[in-house]
């Protein structure tokens, strides 16, 4: 887990679609969650280089989720 990731910031990663470790790195998106259908601007999120896949929402993004109504 990365404490205070910040945009453009690379991790290591495994990418569930890819099936292997990446270099993803962190920036801005618009997301749309599965189970609600709603859609989060400016989320920060972990994507992959390779196949341009979500990996993860950063845990600084989490507070977003929570000020846009969203539990865990
Ligand atoms: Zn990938």
């Amino acid at each position: 887990m990365i404490a205070n990731a910040r945009i453009g910031d690379f991790a290591v990663n495994e990418c569930p679609r890819c099936r292997k470790l990446v270099r993803s790195h962190y920036e801005l998106r618009s997301v749309r969650l599965a189970r609600t259908q709603l859609v989060v601007p400016d989320l920060m999120v972990d994507v992959c280089p390779t196949c341009d896949h979500m990996i993860s929402i950063a845990p600084e993004a989490l507070a977003q989720l929570r000020e846009a109504g969203v539990s865990k």
